[in-house]
């Protein structure tokens, strides 16, 4: 279970992070939609500590997040410890950034192997069947440049299934693909939703989220404005600027 309370994050003088308070529970999926600048990706980099927030508390699983609390103060973690956090917490890009000198297999395997000291053999054989199970079987030997945007897009979400996550924070993963492309990145995520694998994603896929979505989130100048199921927000959205929002995307 994921657990925001009071989360507050600016940048100089703008507050992009007003309150939130969120709960995910586990083997849900989670769709946050919202306009540009809305403060979507702010809070995905928030619940791994990639940036670190003014306020509030994030917790996966009862564990805070980049701190420790100890006599009713908070202490900011070293590094390592961040570090080991975040490798149990999946990110997937808008812009896929997967490592161009490695072959997909090797985009993979490289955090198992390098950040977890997992044994390569046994990485390796994991990798390829992560791979398999994102369609991708044959292009296990192939460099980024070599593959599709919808390609390159599926061996991020598998490198990033390798690290066994708690969770997986996908920020408009989409976004960058050509429309023929999105189709079979969404099957992947309908596929790991399916199983039970607890995702937030950004997106503003509205049928993915339709579908697939046990919760949907808007989100409006650092405030979560609305939520509630696919059909509560998409379809009886109670508030104005979600009405405006949704009128523009639909
Ligand atoms: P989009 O849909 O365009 O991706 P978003 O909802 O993801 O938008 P954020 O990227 O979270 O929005 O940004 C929210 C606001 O915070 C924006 O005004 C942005 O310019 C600002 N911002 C984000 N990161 C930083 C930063 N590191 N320094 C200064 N301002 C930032
Ligand atoms: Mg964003």
């Amino acid at each position: 279970m994921i657990e925001l309370t009071g989360v507050h994050k600016s940048f100089g003088t703008l507050d992009v992070l007003r309150g939130i308070d969120l709960t995910v529970a586990a083997g849900t999926v989670t769709v946050i939609l919202g306009p540009s600048g809305s403060g979507k990706s702010t809070l995905l980099r928030s619940i791994n500590h990639l940036e670190k927030v003014d306020r509030g508390l994030v917790r996966v699983d009862g564990e805070l997040i980049g701190y420790r609390q100890a006599g009713g103060k908070l202490y900011e973690l070293g590094e390592g410890q961040i570090l080991g956090q975040r490798a149990r917490i999946g990110f997937v890009f808008q812009n896929f950034n997967l490592f161009p000198h490695l072959t997909a297999l090797e985009n993979v395997a490289e955090a198992p192997i390098s950040a977890l000291r997992r044994n390569k053999t046994e990485v390796y054989e994991l990798s390829r069947a992560l791979l398999a199970r994102v369609g991708l079987a044959d292009k296990a030997d192939a460099y980024p440049r070599q593959l599709s945007g919808g390609q390159q897009q599926r061996v991020a979400i598998a490198r990033a299934l390798a690290l066994e996550p708690r969770l997986i924070l996908f920020d408009e993963p989409t976004s960058a693909l050509d429309p023929e492309l999105v189709g079979e990145v969404l099957d992947v995520l309908r596929d790991l939703a399916a199983a039970g694998t607890t995702m937030i994603v950004v997106t503003h896929e509205i049928g993915f989220a339709r579908e697939a979505a046990d919760t949907v989130i808007f989100m409006d100048e650092g405030r979560i404005v609305e939520q509630g199921t696919p059909a509560q927000v998409l379809d009886h959205p109670r508030h104005e600027r979600t009405r405006t929002f949704l009128s523009k995307v639909l």
